[in-house]
């Protein structure tokens, strides 16, 4: 078959449910994976032909794209600060957002510092694993109450070569006997009542226990880290939190009635506000 042609199928199956350009896009990553072929292929050797063999899979990928079967999920993978995690249902698919919150933990420390770093609710690992990725000196743990979740964690630790330990807790009743430099979490935080604005992929796909907080008290993981970081932050320590966009305002104010200094909220790349930093008060 023309590769041309399977395109061509790709488009007209696929471009009312997700749109033209993310169609190609799906394409380019299935025919590279799959096939081993570059992008730019097809601009080049326009009639160039797939094998027999080789198509099955690629059906099998649209129909599962049909299906709003995640991406990553088809492929088995997804990309998060240069580095590539292996994704699955049981795990959030990192998000773009979440890499921005990253880089600005890693724009906001000394990279040769030997910090002490917890990311509660790590899921895939991949806060955890794109810090220690970074901050060579680092001393990096990721917790989530999850054991499957752990399991692909120490999985992305291992497939991106850096040392996070992985434990089991639960991030609403943990206690430890350390202290850290830097606390960070990206917990569930989307309400009931924003389901009915979210994407298939994300709805049938993801694990529900990643991402959903009751109409009543969306801010419960909040209330839990902020009480934790109060606790197990060294004096001018920081605390990074992923949040929900429409709660900018309450989140800011949760932190508030808490031993925090100099509470920031900034948005994403798409204009919504999406992360907080803030610092443990250093006087004792
Ligand atoms: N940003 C994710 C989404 O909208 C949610 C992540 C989360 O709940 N922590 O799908």
């Amino acid at each position: 078959m023309l590769l041309s042609e399977l395109k061509r199928i790709f488009h007209k199956e696929l471009d009312a449910l997700y749109g033209k350009e993310e169609v190609s896009s799906f394409f380019y990553l299935l025919t590279e994976e799959y096939l081993g072929l570059e992008r730019f292929v097809l601009a080049i050797q326009p009639d160039l032909r797939i094998q027999k063999n080789e198509e099955p899979k690629m059906f099998a990928a649209l129909s599962a794209l049909k299906e709003h079967r995640p991406i990553q999920h088809i492929i088995g993978s997804a990309q998060f600060m240069d580095m590539e995690f292996k994704v699955g249902p049981k795990v959030l698919i990192p998000r773009p957002e979440t890499e921005e919150l990253v880089r600005w933990v890693l724009a906001d420390v000394d990279k040769q510092a030997n910090l002490d770093i917890l990311d509660m609710g790590t899921g895939s690992g991949c806060i955890a694993i794109g810090l220690a990725k970074s901050l060579k000196n680092a001393n990096v743990q990721g917790l989530d109450i999850s054991e499957e979740a752990l399991e692909v964690a120490r999985e992305n630790a291992l497939k991106n070569e850096v040392d996070v330990h992985f434990f089991k807790a639960d991030m609403l009743d943990f206690y430890s006997e350390l202290s850290f430099d830097i606390i960070i979490s990206n917990p569930p935080y989307v309400r009931e009542l924003e389901k009915n604005k979210m994407n298939k992929n994300v709805l049938f796909f993801e694990p529900e226990s990643a991402l959903f907080v009751s109409n009543e008290d969306p801010l419960i993981f909040y209330r839990g880290v902020a009480r934790f970081a109060s606790k197990h932050l060294k004096p001018n320590g920081m605390l990074f939190l992923e949040i929900n966009q429409y709660l900018g305002p309450e989140t800011c104010a949760l932190l508030d009635t808490f031993d925090f200094n100099a509470i920031e909220l900034r948005k994403d790349m798409y204009g919504n506000d999406r992360m907080i930093k803030t610092i443990k008060n250093s006087q004792l």
